[in-house]
C-alpha cells in the first residue's frame, strides 16, 4: 500500500545494508565488524550507566565525548561532531556542507550510501571513474564541482591513498568543502587529520564502529575547522537533539580513552589481514592491496555471485556487490583465525581439492 506515501518516499533507492543473519555459528565476514569485543573498561563504564540516571535526556553536546575525542586527535572539542553512526554524521555533512549548486563529486566505486544521500538530499552529484587498478587518481577530481567526498581506504576496495594526495586534492580545491570517510582509517591508513589546521574546507569523518568493535553502539564522529562543526551542528539541532544516550557517551568515551586495547586490537586485525591475504592468494584470488579491515579479492576461474553464493551455502557470508566494476569480486571482512581457517577451507571445497579449480567458469 504505497499510496499515501511521498513523492520523495517513492523515487527512494535506499541502501542496502549486510545481511545480519538470525542463524548462529555462521562466519560472518560481510559487514566489516570486529572479530573481538569492545574493551572491557567501556563496557563497564556502561554497566555503570544503566542506571537511574537514564530518566534524565543525555547531554545535547556529548562534551566528555567531544572532549576525549579532541585529546585522542590532538584537535580541540570545537573541532568534534558525535552522532548517532558515522552515518549519520555523514547525512549531516551532506545537507550541511555537501549541498552546493554545483556537483557532488565522488568516486564510481565507493561507499554506497553516498548516492542514496544524494537522491535523498537532492544533490547534483558526478562519479568519477577509479583507474584500471581501482584506486582514486587526484588528476581525475581537477574539474568544476561544489564539494567533494572520498572514502580513505576507499570501500569496498580497501585502497588507501597516502596524505600526501589528499593534501594535493586540497590544494587543488581550497574553495569547496572536502569530506574524507576515514571509517577504516585505523587499519594502516594515513589520516588526513593533521591537515585540519591548515584546511578550512576538510572535514574528516571517522567511525567507531571498526576499530573500536562498537558497530552495535552507533559512534560516528566528525573532525574539522570550528566553522564547518557549527554547520553540522545546525543540521543536528534541526533534526534530532539528542543522538547519543547517555549509555552511548559513557561507552564511546571509555573506549576511546582505552588507546591500549584499541592499538592491540588494530595490530591483531592487521595482522589478521595479511594471514588471510596470504592463504587467499594462495588459492588463486587475486587480492587488491587493503589498508582496511577487509580484503577485495576475486578468484580467475570463478564468478563472484557463485562464489559468495557457495561460500554462503557451506555457512560463510562475504558482501559482493552486483555492480559491473565489483561483480568479479568479493568484500571479505578480517576474522578471527579460526574464521581465517573457515573461510579457506569451505572456498578450498568449491574450487576442488587443493584449491585447483574444477569446472573452471570464467569470472
Ligand atoms: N563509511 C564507510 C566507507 C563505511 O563502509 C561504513 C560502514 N557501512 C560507514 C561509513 C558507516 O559506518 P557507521 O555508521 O557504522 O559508523
Amino acid at each position: 500500500m504505497t499510496r499515501f506515501w511521498s513523492p520523495l518516499a517513492r523515487a527512494l533507492s535506499p541502501y542496502v545494508p549486510g545481511e545480519q543473519p538470525r542463524v548462529a555459528d555462521l562466519v560472518k565476514l560481510n559487514t566489516n565488524e570486529s572479530p573481538f569485543g569492545p574493551s572491557a573498561r567501556a563496557l563497564e563504564a556502561m554497566r555503570a550507566a544503566a542506571s537511574d540516571g537514564l530518566r534524565l535526556y543525555p547531554d545535547p553536546e556529548a562534551t566528555e565525548l567531544r572532549a576525549a575525542l579532541a585529546v585522542h586527535h590532538g584537535v580541540e572539542p570545537e573541532q568534534v561532531f558525535v552522532g548517532n553512526g558515522s552515518d549519520e554524521v555523514l547525512a549531516h555533512a551532506f545537507v550541511a556542507l555537501l549541498k552546493q549548486p554545483q556537483p557532488l563529486l565522488f568516486p564510481d566505486v565507493t561507499y554506497s550510501f553516498y548516492p542514496v544521500w544524494a537522491q535523498l538530499f537532492g544533490l547534483a552529484c558526478e562519479t568519477v571513474p577509479l583507474d584500471d587498478a581501482m584506486g582514486i587518481r587526484i588528476d581525475d577530481y581537477r574539474r568544476a564541482a561544489g564539494s567533494i567526498v572520498i572514502a580513505n581506504p576507499n570501500a569496498p576496495t580497501g585502497i588507501a591513498l597516502p596524505r600526501a594526495a589528499i593534501a594535493r586534492l586540497l590544494d587543488e580545491h581550497p574553495d569547496i568543502p572536502v569530506v574524507v570517510d576515514e571509517a577504516y582509517v585505523d587499519f594502516g591508513g594515513e589520516s588526513a587529520v593533521p591537515l585540519i589546521a591548515d584546511h578550512p574546507n576538510l572535514l574528516v569523518v571517522q567511525t567507531m564502529s571498526k576499530s573500536r568493535a562498537l558497530a552495535g553502539l552507533r559512534v560516528g564522529y566528525a573532525l574539522g575547522d570550528a566553522g564547518l562543526i557549527e554547520a553540522l551542528r545546525r543540521v543536528k539541532d534541526s533534526f534530532n537533539s539528542y543522538p547519543l544516550g547517555r549509555i552511548v557517551q559513557a561507552g564511546a568515551t571509555a573506549a576511546v580513552r582505552d588507546d591500549a586495547y584499541f592499538r592491540k586490537s588494530c595490530a591483531d586485525i592487521v595482522a589478521g589481514r595479511e594471514a588471510m591475504t596470504r592463504e587467499l592468494v594462495g588459492i588463486g584470488f587475486v587480492v587488491l592491496p587493503s589498508c582496511a579491515n577487509f580484503v577485495f579479492a576475486r578468484h580467475p576461474q570463478r564468478a563472484g555471485p557463485a562464489l559468495a553464493a557457495a561460500l554462503r551455502e557451506r555457512g560463510v557470508l562475504v558482501r559482493h556487490f552486483d555492480k559491473p566494476r565489483t561483480a568479479p569480486y568479493l568484500r571479505i571482512t578480517v576474522g578471527t583465525a579460526d574464521d581465517t581457517r573457515r573461510l579457506i577451507a569451505a572456498t578450498r571445497d568449491i574450487l576442488g581439492r587443493n584449491g585447483a579449480p574444477v569446472d573452471a567458469t570464467p569470472a
